[in-house]
Protein backbone atom coordinates (compact mmCIF):
# COMPACT_ATOMS: atom_id res chain seq x y z
CA UNK A 1 0.00 0.00 0.00
CA UNK A 2 1.16 3.28 -0.62
CA UNK A 3 1.85 6.03 1.28
CA UNK A 4 -1.06 8.21 -0.25
CA UNK A 5 -3.61 5.10 -0.46
CA UNK A 6 -2.72 4.77 3.50
CA UNK A 7 -2.99 8.55 4.13
CA UNK A 8 -7.07 8.32 2.26
CA UNK A 9 -7.77 4.99 4.47
CA UNK A 10 -7.05 7.01 7.44
CA UNK A 11 -9.15 10.12 6.37
CA UNK A 12 -11.99 7.96 5.77
CA UNK A 13 -11.63 6.08 8.75
CA UNK A 14 -11.65 8.86 11.00
CA UNK A 15 -14.29 10.48 9.22
CA UNK A 16 -16.86 7.47 9.55
CA UNK A 17 -15.38 7.30 13.30
CA UNK A 18 -16.48 11.08 13.34
CA UNK A 19 -19.72 10.71 11.59
CA UNK A 20 -20.59 7.70 14.01
CA UNK A 21 -19.84 9.57 17.27
CA UNK A 22 -22.06 12.14 15.94
CA UNK A 23 -24.90 9.89 15.52
CA UNK A 24 -24.14 8.20 19.22
CA UNK A 25 -23.90 11.91 20.87
CA UNK A 26 -27.65 12.40 21.80
CA UNK A 27 -28.25 9.49 23.25
CA UNK A 28 -24.92 10.13 25.07
CA UNK A 29 -26.43 13.29 26.22
CA UNK A 30 -29.08 11.68 27.95
CA UNK A 31 -27.62 9.25 30.12
CA UNK A 32 -28.00 9.25 33.43
CA UNK A 33 -25.13 9.09 36.34
CA UNK A 34 -25.28 5.54 36.69
CA UNK A 35 -24.82 5.01 33.19
CA UNK A 36 -21.76 7.04 33.16
CA UNK A 37 -20.63 6.05 36.27
CA UNK A 38 -20.39 2.55 35.11
CA UNK A 39 -18.11 3.59 32.26
CA UNK A 40 -15.82 5.82 34.61
CA UNK A 41 -15.59 2.44 36.95
CA UNK A 42 -14.73 0.12 33.64
CA UNK A 43 -12.03 2.81 33.15
CA UNK A 44 -10.60 2.78 37.08
CA UNK A 45 -10.69 -1.34 37.12
CA UNK A 46 -8.85 -1.63 33.85
CA UNK A 47 -6.10 0.82 34.43
CA UNK A 48 -5.95 -1.00 38.27
CA UNK A 49 -5.81 -4.06 36.70
CA UNK A 50 -3.41 -3.72 34.26
CA UNK A 51 -0.57 -1.90 36.15
CA UNK A 52 1.94 -3.44 35.10
CA UNK A 53 1.30 -3.59 31.47
CA UNK A 54 1.31 0.19 31.77
CA UNK A 55 4.59 0.24 33.67
CA UNK A 56 6.19 -1.62 30.99
CA UNK A 57 4.98 0.41 28.04
CA UNK A 58 6.28 3.25 29.65
CA UNK A 59 9.43 2.02 31.10
CA UNK A 60 10.03 1.00 27.02
CA UNK A 61 9.11 4.11 25.95
CA UNK A 62 11.89 5.92 28.05
CA UNK A 63 12.99 4.17 30.98
CA UNK A 64 10.43 5.27 33.45
CA UNK A 65 10.45 3.67 36.32
CA UNK A 66 7.11 1.59 37.50
CA UNK A 67 6.99 2.83 40.62
CA UNK A 68 7.06 6.39 39.30
CA UNK A 69 4.78 5.16 36.98
CA UNK A 70 2.77 4.57 39.40
CA UNK A 71 3.05 8.06 40.98
CA UNK A 72 2.78 10.05 38.06
CA UNK A 73 0.44 7.89 35.91
CA UNK A 74 -1.71 5.93 37.37
CA UNK A 75 -2.28 7.46 40.89
CA UNK A 76 -3.68 11.07 39.58
CA UNK A 77 -5.91 8.93 37.12
CA UNK A 78 -7.25 6.74 39.79
CA UNK A 79 -7.89 9.72 42.08
CA UNK A 80 -9.57 11.60 39.86
CA UNK A 81 -12.08 9.02 38.71
CA UNK A 82 -12.57 8.40 42.25
CA UNK A 83 -13.28 12.03 42.83
CA UNK A 84 -15.78 12.00 39.57
CA UNK A 85 -17.77 9.04 41.16
CA UNK A 86 -18.29 10.76 44.01
CA UNK A 87 -19.62 13.74 42.80
CA UNK A 88 -21.23 12.82 39.51
CA UNK A 89 -24.90 12.93 41.02
CA UNK A 90 -24.85 16.28 42.32
CA UNK A 91 -22.52 17.73 39.34
CA UNK A 92 -25.11 16.67 36.53
CA UNK A 93 -27.98 17.72 38.75
CA UNK A 94 -29.33 21.38 37.57
CA UNK A 95 -28.77 24.35 39.76
CA UNK A 96 -31.31 26.03 41.04
CA UNK A 97 -30.28 29.52 40.54
CA UNK A 98 -31.93 33.02 42.82
CA UNK A 99 -34.42 35.32 41.11
CA UNK A 100 -33.45 38.89 40.29
CA UNK A 101 -36.42 41.55 41.34
CA UNK A 102 -36.79 42.46 38.03
CA UNK A 103 -37.48 38.76 36.68
CA UNK A 104 -40.26 38.18 39.44
CA UNK A 105 -42.37 35.27 38.40
CA UNK A 106 -40.00 33.33 36.84
CA UNK A 107 -37.56 30.53 37.64
CA UNK A 108 -34.21 29.26 36.04
CA UNK A 109 -31.57 27.00 36.88
CA UNK A 110 -28.50 26.05 34.89
CA UNK A 111 -28.36 22.28 33.38
CA UNK A 112 -24.89 20.81 32.64
CA UNK A 113 -25.55 19.47 28.85
CA UNK A 114 -22.60 17.73 27.00
CA UNK A 115 -20.74 19.87 24.16
CA UNK A 116 -20.95 16.34 22.17
CA UNK A 117 -17.83 15.04 20.25
CA UNK A 118 -14.65 15.63 21.30
CA UNK A 119 -11.13 15.75 20.83
CA UNK A 120 -7.98 14.69 23.15
CA UNK A 121 -4.80 15.53 21.98
CA UNK A 122 -2.33 14.42 24.85
CA UNK A 123 1.64 14.81 24.99
CA UNK A 124 4.22 11.98 25.21
CA UNK A 125 5.60 13.39 28.87
CA UNK A 126 2.69 11.84 31.55
CA UNK A 127 0.52 9.79 27.91
CA UNK A 128 -1.52 7.69 30.01
CA UNK A 129 -2.71 10.24 32.86
CA UNK A 130 -2.87 12.82 29.95
CA UNK A 131 -4.56 11.19 27.92
CA UNK A 132 -7.17 9.07 30.64
CA UNK A 133 -8.30 12.13 33.03
CA UNK A 134 -9.36 14.87 30.23
CA UNK A 135 -10.90 11.47 28.79
CA UNK A 136 -12.66 10.63 32.20
CA UNK A 137 -14.21 13.88 32.93
CA UNK A 138 -15.30 13.79 29.12
CA UNK A 139 -17.37 10.92 29.90
CA UNK A 140 -18.43 12.59 33.13
CA UNK A 141 -19.94 14.99 31.35
CA UNK A 142 -21.55 12.95 28.63
CA UNK A 143 -19.37 13.10 25.32
CA UNK A 144 -17.82 10.92 23.03
CA UNK A 145 -14.47 11.19 22.52
CA UNK A 146 -11.82 11.06 19.67
CA UNK A 147 -8.56 10.68 21.29
CA UNK A 148 -4.89 10.53 19.33
CA UNK A 149 -2.12 9.93 22.16
CA UNK A 150 1.01 11.03 21.28
CA UNK A 151 3.45 9.21 18.08
CA UNK A 152 7.04 9.98 20.41
CA UNK A 153 5.81 7.41 23.37
CA UNK A 154 4.46 4.71 21.13
CA UNK A 155 4.00 1.22 23.54
CA UNK A 156 2.07 3.57 25.50
CA UNK A 157 -0.04 5.01 22.47
CA UNK A 158 -0.61 1.10 21.56
CA UNK A 159 -1.46 0.20 24.94
CA UNK A 160 -4.00 2.92 25.02
CA UNK A 161 -6.11 2.11 21.82
CA UNK A 162 -6.15 -1.79 23.28
CA UNK A 163 -7.68 -0.26 26.55
CA UNK A 164 -9.95 1.64 24.87
CA UNK A 165 -11.29 -0.92 22.34
CA UNK A 166 -11.80 -3.31 24.97
CA UNK A 167 -13.76 -1.17 27.10
CA UNK A 168 -15.93 1.14 24.50
CA UNK A 169 -17.47 1.42 21.28
CA UNK A 170 -15.93 3.03 18.66
CA UNK A 171 -18.49 5.39 18.43
CA UNK A 172 -18.30 6.47 21.91
CA UNK A 173 -14.49 6.62 22.37
CA UNK A 174 -12.13 5.70 19.27
CA UNK A 175 -8.21 6.29 19.56
CA UNK A 176 -6.11 7.03 16.78
CA UNK A 177 -2.38 6.41 16.43
CA UNK A 178 -0.05 8.26 14.40
CA UNK A 179 2.09 11.32 13.91
CA UNK A 180 1.57 15.10 13.06
CA UNK A 181 -0.71 14.22 9.79
CA UNK A 182 -3.39 12.08 12.04
CA UNK A 183 -3.76 15.12 14.61
CA UNK A 184 -4.33 17.65 11.09
CA UNK A 185 -6.40 15.04 9.65
CA UNK A 186 -8.51 14.88 12.74
CA UNK A 187 -8.03 18.89 13.36
CA UNK A 188 -10.09 19.54 10.19
CA UNK A 189 -13.61 18.38 11.73
CA UNK A 190 -16.38 20.04 12.99
CA UNK A 191 -15.70 18.73 16.68
CA UNK A 192 -17.71 20.40 19.50
CA UNK A 193 -14.95 21.35 22.04
CA UNK A 194 -11.06 20.12 21.63
CA UNK A 195 -8.52 19.67 24.48
CA UNK A 196 -5.38 19.93 23.89
CA UNK A 197 -2.30 19.26 26.08
CA UNK A 198 0.87 20.32 24.39
CA UNK A 199 3.47 23.23 23.90
CA UNK A 200 2.29 26.75 22.89
CA UNK A 201 3.69 26.79 19.58
CA UNK A 202 1.49 23.44 18.55
CA UNK A 203 -1.72 24.98 21.03
CA UNK A 204 -1.53 28.43 18.24
CA UNK A 205 -2.03 25.37 15.65
CA UNK A 206 -4.98 23.57 17.54
CA UNK A 207 -6.68 27.21 17.81
CA UNK A 208 -6.73 28.25 14.81
CA UNK A 209 -7.51 24.97 13.08
CA UNK A 210 -10.61 25.36 15.97
CA UNK A 211 -11.46 29.13 15.41
CA UNK A 212 -12.27 27.84 11.89
CA UNK A 213 -15.50 25.91 13.30
CA UNK A 214 -15.99 27.79 16.29
CA UNK A 215 -15.18 24.82 18.18
CA UNK A 216 -14.38 25.47 21.28
CA UNK A 217 -10.68 24.90 22.99
CA UNK A 218 -9.38 23.93 26.21
CA UNK A 219 -5.39 24.22 25.61
CA UNK A 220 -3.32 22.67 28.60
CA UNK A 221 0.33 24.13 27.80
CA UNK A 222 3.58 25.00 29.07
CA UNK A 223 6.38 27.59 29.62
CA UNK A 224 8.94 28.45 32.10
CA UNK A 225 8.01 28.08 35.89
CA UNK A 226 9.85 30.51 38.50
CA UNK A 227 10.58 28.69 41.56
CA UNK A 228 11.33 31.53 44.03
CA UNK A 229 13.59 30.73 47.18
CA UNK A 230 13.90 33.46 49.36
CA UNK A 231 15.83 34.77 52.60
CA UNK A 232 13.65 33.24 54.91
CA UNK A 233 12.44 30.32 53.10
CA UNK A 234 13.99 26.94 55.00
CA UNK A 235 16.94 25.54 52.75
CA UNK A 236 17.35 22.10 52.71
CA UNK A 237 13.87 21.52 52.52
CA UNK A 238 13.38 23.86 49.48
CA UNK A 239 16.52 21.82 48.09
CA UNK A 240 14.67 18.55 48.51
CA UNK A 241 11.30 19.33 47.05
CA UNK A 242 13.07 21.30 43.98
CA UNK A 243 15.11 18.67 42.98
CA UNK A 244 12.30 16.01 43.21
CA UNK A 245 10.06 18.59 41.26
CA UNK A 246 12.66 19.15 38.75
CA UNK A 247 14.29 15.62 38.24
CA UNK A 248 11.25 13.69 38.33
CA UNK A 249 10.36 12.22 34.74
CA UNK A 250 13.80 13.64 33.99
CA UNK A 251 12.46 17.27 33.99
CA UNK A 252 9.86 16.19 31.27
CA UNK A 253 7.25 17.57 33.67
CA UNK A 254 5.18 20.44 32.34
CA UNK A 255 5.08 22.20 36.01
CA UNK A 256 8.49 21.05 37.01
CA UNK A 257 10.71 24.31 38.27
CA UNK A 258 12.00 25.84 34.72
CA UNK A 259 14.67 27.96 36.56
CA UNK A 260 15.25 29.27 40.56
CA UNK A 261 15.35 32.48 41.73
CA UNK A 262 17.26 32.86 45.00
CA UNK A 263 17.79 35.39 46.93
CA UNK A 264 21.90 35.99 46.71
CA UNK A 265 22.37 36.19 50.63
CA UNK A 266 21.43 32.22 50.43
CA UNK A 267 22.57 31.28 46.49
CA UNK A 268 25.72 28.93 46.99
CA UNK A 269 24.30 27.45 50.49
CA UNK A 270 20.80 26.32 48.17
CA UNK A 271 23.65 24.98 45.69
CA UNK A 272 24.89 22.85 48.10
CA UNK A 273 21.74 21.10 49.15
CA UNK A 274 20.54 20.80 45.85
CA UNK A 275 23.82 18.67 44.85
CA UNK A 276 22.82 16.66 48.10
CA UNK A 277 19.54 16.18 47.22
CA UNK A 278 20.06 14.74 43.66
CA UNK A 279 22.87 12.80 45.01
CA UNK A 280 20.23 11.46 47.81
CA UNK A 281 17.57 10.62 45.70
CA UNK A 282 20.00 9.15 42.31
CA UNK A 283 23.62 8.17 43.91
CA UNK A 284 26.78 9.18 42.70
CA UNK A 285 26.36 8.06 38.72
CA UNK A 286 22.73 8.57 38.14
CA UNK A 287 23.18 7.41 35.08
CA UNK A 288 23.86 3.69 36.71
CA UNK A 289 20.17 4.90 38.93
CA UNK A 290 17.00 2.85 37.76
CA UNK A 291 15.35 5.69 39.37
CA UNK A 292 16.61 8.49 36.67
CA UNK A 293 14.76 7.91 33.24
CA UNK A 294 15.85 8.90 30.21
CA UNK A 295 14.77 11.95 27.41
CA UNK A 296 12.24 10.87 25.52
CA UNK A 297 14.34 10.43 22.22
CA UNK A 298 17.51 11.27 20.69
CA UNK A 299 15.79 14.90 18.83
CA UNK A 300 15.06 16.58 22.76
CA UNK A 301 18.28 15.02 23.93
CA UNK A 302 19.93 17.29 20.69
CA UNK A 303 17.69 19.97 21.77
CA UNK A 304 18.60 19.94 25.59
CA UNK A 305 22.58 19.23 24.50
CA UNK A 306 22.56 22.37 22.96
CA UNK A 307 20.83 24.29 25.03
CA UNK A 308 23.38 23.35 27.71
CA UNK A 309 26.85 24.03 25.42
CA UNK A 310 25.53 27.04 24.17
CA UNK A 311 24.77 28.52 28.16
CA UNK A 312 28.45 26.29 29.07
CA UNK A 313 29.92 28.48 26.44
CA UNK A 314 28.59 31.56 26.81
CA UNK A 315 30.21 32.06 30.46
CA UNK A 316 27.19 29.29 32.69
CA UNK A 317 28.83 27.67 35.31
CA UNK A 318 27.88 24.09 35.69
CA UNK A 319 27.61 23.31 39.20
CA UNK A 320 26.92 19.77 38.72
CA UNK A 321 26.05 17.52 36.18
CA UNK A 322 26.90 18.18 32.27
CA UNK A 323 27.58 14.72 31.59
CA UNK A 324 25.41 12.97 28.37
CA UNK A 325 25.44 10.47 26.34
CA UNK A 326 23.61 10.34 23.05
CA UNK A 327 23.49 6.92 22.47
CA UNK A 328 21.03 6.72 25.91
CA UNK A 329 19.82 9.91 25.61
CA UNK A 330 21.19 10.51 28.85
CA UNK A 331 21.78 13.97 30.65
CA UNK A 332 23.17 13.89 33.88
CA UNK A 333 20.89 16.39 36.46
CA UNK A 334 22.22 19.28 35.98
CA UNK A 335 22.33 22.72 37.71
CA UNK A 336 23.89 25.49 35.75
CA UNK A 337 24.50 29.50 37.48
CA UNK A 338 25.82 32.82 36.31
CA UNK A 339 23.21 33.22 33.56
CA UNK A 340 21.95 35.48 31.61
CA UNK A 341 18.66 36.29 29.65
CA UNK A 342 20.25 36.35 26.41
CA UNK A 343 21.02 32.48 26.62
CA UNK A 344 18.59 30.34 25.00
CA UNK A 345 17.87 28.41 28.29
CA UNK A 346 16.60 31.26 29.81
CA UNK A 347 14.17 31.75 26.84
CA UNK A 348 12.64 29.01 26.06
CA UNK A 349 10.81 25.79 27.96
CA UNK A 350 13.84 23.85 29.46
CA UNK A 351 11.59 20.40 29.88
CA UNK A 352 14.57 18.29 30.71
CA UNK A 353 16.72 17.85 33.69
CA UNK A 354 18.95 20.78 33.63
CA UNK A 355 18.12 23.66 35.96
CA UNK A 356 19.24 26.97 35.70
CA UNK A 357 19.85 29.09 39.23
CA UNK A 358 18.91 33.24 39.03
CA UNK A 359 20.14 35.16 41.90
CA UNK A 360 18.32 38.31 43.07
CA UNK A 361 18.64 40.88 45.99
CA UNK A 362 15.24 42.66 46.10
CA UNK A 363 11.90 41.00 45.69
CA UNK A 364 11.24 43.40 42.97
CA UNK A 365 13.95 42.14 41.05
CA UNK A 366 12.48 38.51 41.68
CA UNK A 367 9.33 39.71 40.06
CA UNK A 368 10.48 41.70 37.58
CA UNK A 369 12.48 38.30 36.22
CA UNK A 370 9.13 36.71 36.09
CA UNK A 371 7.21 39.49 34.29
CA UNK A 372 9.59 39.71 31.44
CA UNK A 373 8.29 36.30 30.58
CA UNK A 374 5.15 34.82 29.21
CA UNK A 375 2.77 34.58 32.50
CA UNK A 376 4.02 30.87 33.62
CA UNK A 377 1.79 27.33 33.84
CA UNK A 378 3.07 27.50 37.91
CA UNK A 379 4.59 29.85 39.83
CA UNK A 380 6.38 28.44 43.25
CA UNK A 381 7.39 30.56 46.26
CA UNK A 382 9.38 28.90 49.32
CA UNK A 383 9.67 31.68 51.87
CA UNK A 384 8.83 31.94 55.56
CA UNK A 385 7.55 35.73 55.30
CA UNK A 386 4.10 36.37 55.05
CA UNK A 387 4.76 40.22 53.34
CA UNK A 388 6.92 38.53 50.79
CA UNK A 389 4.24 35.72 49.92
CA UNK A 390 2.20 38.49 49.75
CA UNK A 391 3.74 40.79 47.48
CA UNK A 392 5.39 37.47 44.91
CA UNK A 393 1.29 36.64 44.78
CA UNK A 394 -0.17 40.11 44.33
CA UNK A 395 2.33 41.40 41.72
CA UNK A 396 2.56 38.08 39.51
CA UNK A 397 0.32 35.94 37.48
CA UNK A 398 0.33 32.21 37.05
CA UNK A 399 -2.35 29.26 35.83
CA UNK A 400 -1.31 28.33 39.62
CA UNK A 401 1.06 28.65 42.53
CA UNK A 402 2.54 26.41 45.48
CA UNK A 403 4.01 28.01 48.73
CA UNK A 404 6.74 25.24 50.26
CA UNK A 405 6.86 23.43 48.10
CA UNK A 406 6.42 22.51 44.04
CA UNK A 407 4.69 20.19 41.56
CA UNK A 408 1.99 18.53 43.97
CA UNK A 409 -1.13 20.89 43.34
CA UNK A 410 -1.55 18.51 40.09
CA UNK A 411 -2.97 15.25 42.12
CA UNK A 412 -5.56 18.37 44.02
CA UNK A 413 -9.01 17.70 43.17
CA UNK A 414 -10.61 20.29 44.53
CA UNK A 415 -8.69 22.93 42.81
CA UNK A 416 -8.78 23.95 39.11
CA UNK A 417 -5.45 22.72 36.94
CA UNK A 418 -4.22 24.80 33.92
CA UNK A 419 -2.50 27.55 32.63
CA UNK A 420 -3.16 31.45 31.96
CA UNK A 421 -2.75 33.33 28.15
CA UNK A 422 0.72 31.72 26.61
CA UNK A 423 0.55 28.61 29.25
CA UNK A 424 -3.25 27.80 28.60
CA UNK A 425 -6.40 28.80 28.14
CA UNK A 426 -9.36 26.44 30.65
CA UNK A 427 -8.91 24.66 33.54
CA UNK A 428 -9.29 20.98 34.30
CA UNK A 429 -9.78 18.44 36.80
CA UNK A 430 -12.43 17.22 38.95
CA UNK A 431 -15.41 19.94 38.63
CA UNK A 432 -13.65 22.03 36.38
CA UNK A 433 -13.05 19.04 33.97
CA UNK A 434 -16.62 18.41 34.13
CA UNK A 435 -17.64 22.17 33.19
CA UNK A 436 -15.02 22.74 30.71
CA UNK A 437 -16.55 19.67 29.01
CA UNK A 438 -20.20 21.01 29.32
CA UNK A 439 -22.36 23.49 27.76
CA UNK A 440 -23.38 25.20 30.78
CA UNK A 441 -27.35 26.19 29.38
CA UNK A 442 -29.28 28.35 31.08
CA UNK A 443 -32.99 27.75 31.31
CA UNK A 444 -35.80 30.16 32.57
CA UNK A 445 -39.41 29.60 33.41
CA UNK A 446 -42.61 31.74 32.93
CA UNK A 447 -44.73 31.22 35.38
CA UNK A 448 -46.63 34.17 37.09
CA UNK A 449 -44.86 37.30 35.73
CA UNK A 450 -45.40 39.59 32.72
CA UNK A 451 -43.39 41.97 30.81
CA UNK A 452 -46.00 42.99 28.73
CA UNK A 453 -46.18 46.39 30.46
CA UNK A 454 -42.68 47.34 28.92
CA UNK A 455 -43.37 46.62 25.39
CA UNK A 456 -43.36 49.20 22.61
CA UNK A 457 -45.43 51.73 22.18
CA UNK A 458 -43.57 53.58 24.20
CA UNK A 459 -45.99 55.74 26.06
CA UNK A 460 -44.83 58.40 28.42
CA UNK A 461 -45.92 55.90 31.44
CA UNK A 462 -44.05 52.66 29.23
CA UNK A 463 -40.75 55.24 29.20
CA UNK A 464 -41.30 56.17 32.88
CA UNK A 465 -41.31 52.37 34.26
CA UNK A 466 -38.19 51.68 32.08
CA UNK A 467 -36.89 54.42 33.74
CA UNK A 468 -37.76 53.29 37.20
CA UNK A 469 -36.23 49.90 36.26
CA UNK A 470 -33.27 51.50 35.47
CA UNK A 471 -33.21 53.56 38.93
CA UNK A 472 -33.86 50.64 41.36
CA UNK A 473 -32.72 47.90 39.76
P1 LIG B 1 3.63 18.93 21.35
O1 LIG B 1 2.91 20.22 21.37
O2 LIG B 1 4.83 18.80 20.48
O3 LIG B 1 2.67 17.72 20.94
C1 LIG B 1 1.43 17.46 21.60
C2 LIG B 1 0.51 16.69 20.67
O4 LIG B 1 0.26 17.51 19.53
C3 LIG B 1 1.03 15.35 20.17
O5 LIG B 1 -0.01 14.38 20.24
C4 LIG B 1 1.39 15.63 18.70
O6 LIG B 1 1.13 14.53 17.86
C5 LIG B 1 0.47 16.77 18.33
N1 LIG B 1 1.07 17.66 17.33
C6 LIG B 1 2.39 17.95 17.20
N2 LIG B 1 2.58 18.81 16.16
C7 LIG B 1 1.36 19.06 15.64
C8 LIG B 1 0.90 19.87 14.55
N3 LIG B 1 1.73 20.59 13.80
N4 LIG B 1 -0.42 19.90 14.31
C9 LIG B 1 -1.28 19.18 15.06
N5 LIG B 1 -0.90 18.38 16.09
C10 LIG B 1 0.40 18.34 16.39
O7 LIG B 1 3.98 18.66 22.88
P2 LIG B 1 4.82 17.49 23.50
O8 LIG B 1 6.24 17.62 23.07
O9 LIG B 1 4.12 16.20 23.29
O10 LIG B 1 4.70 17.85 25.07
C11 LIG B 1 5.51 18.82 25.66
C12 LIG B 1 4.78 20.13 25.88
O11 LIG B 1 3.53 19.89 26.49
C13 LIG B 1 5.53 21.04 26.84
O12 LIG B 1 5.42 22.37 26.38
C14 LIG B 1 4.78 20.88 28.15
O13 LIG B 1 4.91 21.96 29.04
C15 LIG B 1 3.38 20.71 27.65
N6 LIG B 1 2.56 20.00 28.62
C16 LIG B 1 1.56 20.66 29.25
C17 LIG B 1 0.80 20.02 30.20
C18 LIG B 1 -0.32 20.71 30.93
O14 LIG B 1 -1.11 20.02 31.57
N7 LIG B 1 -0.44 22.02 30.86
C19 LIG B 1 1.06 18.69 30.51
C20 LIG B 1 2.09 18.05 29.84
C21 LIG B 1 2.84 18.70 28.89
Amino acid sequence: MTLATQNIDIEQDILSVFNAQKNNAQSLANTNAKIRKDKLRKLLDWTIAHEEQIGKALFNDFKKNPAETNLGEILGVVGEIKHLLKHLNSWMKPQSVPTPMNMIGTSAHVRFEPKGVCLIISPWNYPFNLSIKPLAQAIAAGNTVMLKPSELTPNTSALLKKMLSELFEENEVAVFEGDVEVSQTLLNLPFNHIFFTGSPAIGKIVMSAAAKNLTSVTLELGGKSPCIVDETANIKKAAEKIAWGKFINNGQTCIAPDYVLVHKSIAQELISSLKSAITTMYGNEPKLSPDYCRIVNNRHFNRLNGLLKEAVENGATLEIGGQTDDSDNYIAPTILSSLTDSMKIMQEEIFGPILPILSFSTNEEAIGQIKSREKPLAMYINSNKESNIKYFMDNSSAGGTVINDCVIHYGHTEIPFGGVNNSGIGKSGGIWGFIEFSNQRAVMRQKFGTFKMIYPPYTPFVSKLIKFFVKYI
